[in-house]
């Protein structure tokens, strides 16, 4: 089972990951992104979400 995060050190809160994916991911009031609903798009979206981050800061994490 593979863990989705956002490392909110490494996020800069561009938010891409967002607007790709805005059931997955939500901005929080700290201005950085976090996983609302780790199931919450397609695996495709959020691997695209994944791949779209300028600062690599989403990653799958083996649980
Ligand atoms: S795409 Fe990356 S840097 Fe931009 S809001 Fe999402 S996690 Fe943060």
């Amino acid at each position: 089972m593979k863990k989705l995060i956002v490392d909110s050190q490494k996020c800069i809160g561009c938010g891409t990951c967002v607007s790709l994916a805005n059931k997955t991911f939500k901005m929080q009031n700290d201005g950085k992104s976090q996983v609302v609903n780790p199931v919450g798009d397609d695996e495709v979206i959020i691997q695209s979400a994944v791949d779209s981050c300028p600062v690599a800061a989403i990653s799958w994490q083996e649980k």
